[in-house]
């Protein structure tokens, strides 16, 4: 036995003495395996005990162990995985009562095992908490704490409240404006490792931070003492910057997540810009549907907001796409689904494909759906793809994703930690 099979093993065995909430054995026959990994199985079998995967394999099993599912020749792939997600909306204790346990549900009945709350109430926490003791079912949750990297700059004069009188920040992104002179107030530093040592003391898993650099601001200096920091109290910080000049500034502060693809700017004209953002080696989530219209039944084109779309953002539905295939083609190590929405999973993820389509094969959008995100959430030991020892998040679905990425909607059964979490 070599030392890497006796390792695993050994996982595989550790990991089996933590029992898993509503966990099962459960043996998948009859299974197209896409493994998330880019490997392909024609016809194979996925053995799963407490919960864990315990083998992949051609043909048939070796044993049936416990619930026996039967694919019936479909593709079956690892769980899917939102990497930049926002859940709660309206007034958080009514989305928390009323709201979330459907809306939960309707996660896993789009196939997604695992959301990463960018930034949410505090009552996703709750909703977690309930999730993880079964009082409501749900994918995995992993949650940020916002840390601000600077004092705020007067808003842009054309930031007009939408109706409802929130304004999406994206309507009147500050990245879009050419740099000014203005310099945004450093925060004293007691003031953010006390919002740090809260969020760790909440329960969140990371720390959020937004990049808007201003002329010789304090952003970049903070969000390095942020990372540092985090890193001390097992906090990765993860870094919302959707410029090429943000990129280049959030880089510099080292996160270990970007949560967006810069799409303002053109990464095809600053090769420099991209080498920069590939070698720093930091995962970036997708995000790419936040501005291609989504059009509703009137086919007026909407925001995410569901207001009426900012037609001056509408380069950006391009930029994001080509500066991705960009980053991509330079060796960006990890590009995983993030969708920075808050429409419902099944829409959101249709919207998201048509970005991604249009620069990514069928196979790399597989890889980023499961694989990569996986890696991006910083849990990409546990999930993203069907190995022994991982998490048993599985879906089926009908259709073969390989040939046409619009297939990835059609999930008939949904697996987690062992547990079938929704059957068409
Ligand atoms: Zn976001």
């Amino acid at each position: 036995m070599n030392t890497r099979t006796f390792r695993r093993i050994a996982l595989v065995i550790g990991l089996l003495g933590a029992s898993l909430a509503g966990a099962q054995d459960m043996t998948v026959i009859n299974a197209r395996i896409l493994d998330g990994t880019g490997k392909v199985i024609d016809r194979g079998s996925i053995s799963v005990r407490a919960g864990r995967i315990t083998a992949v394999a051609a043909g048939a099993p070796a044993a049936r162990v416990g619930t026996v599912i039967d694919a019936q020749g479909k593709t079956v792939m690892p769980g899917y995985i939102d990497a930049h997600r926002h859940l709660v909306t309206g007034n958080p204790d009514q989305w928390l009562a009323n709201t979330a346990p459907a809306q939960l549900q309707e996660f896993l009945d789009a196939g997604f095992t695992t959301v990463l709350s960018a930034i949410d109430a505090p009552q996703l926490l709750e909703a977690r908490r309930r999730v993880q003791s079964g009082q409501i079912k749900g994918p995995r949750l992993f949650a940020a704490a916002m840390i601000p990297l600077a004092g705020q700059v007067p808003p842009p004069a054309n930031a007009k409240p939408a109706p409802g009188g929130f304004v999406d920040p994206a309507r009147t992104d500050p990245a879009r404006r050419p740099l000014g002179p203005e310099v945004a107030p450093a925060i004293p530093r007691e003031v953010t490792l006390k919002a740090i040592d809260a969020a760790k003391a909440a329960g969140y898993d990371y720390l959020k931070t937004i990049m808007n650099a201003t002329t010789g601001g304090p952003e970049i200096e903070t969000l390095k003492f942020v990372v540092a920091e985090g890193k001390k109290r097992g906090l990765p910080t993860i870094t919302h910057a959707v410029s090429i000049r943000d990129t280049l500034a959030a880089v510099e502060g080292g996160p270990a997540l970007l949560v967006h693809t810069p799409h303002i700017g053109d990464l095809g004209a600053d090769p420099v810009a991209t080498r920069k953002i590939v070698d720093a080696h930091i995962p970036m989530t997708s995000t790419l549907s936040v501005f291609i219209p989504h059009f509703g039944s009137d086919s007026k084109p909407l925001f995410r907001d569901r207001g009426p779309f900012p037609l001056d953002t509408l380069s950006s539905a391009g930029q994001g796409p080509v500066n991705a295939r960009q980053l991509w083609d330079a060796g960006l190590a990890t590009y995983g689904y993030g969708t920075d929405t808050q429409w419902p999973p099944k829409q959101t993820l249709v919207d998201e494909l048509r970005g991604l389509a249009l620069v990514f094969s069928p196979q790399e959008i597989v890889r980023i759906l499961t694989q990569d995100a996986g890696k991006a959430t910083m849990h990409g030991q546990e999930i993203g793809t069907l190995e022994i020892g991982k998490l048993a998040d599985i879906v089926v679905v009908d259709g073969d994703p390989l040939r046409n990425p619009y297939d990835l909607v059609n999930v008939v059964i949904t697996i987690k930690g062992g547990e079938v979490v929704f059957r068409k």
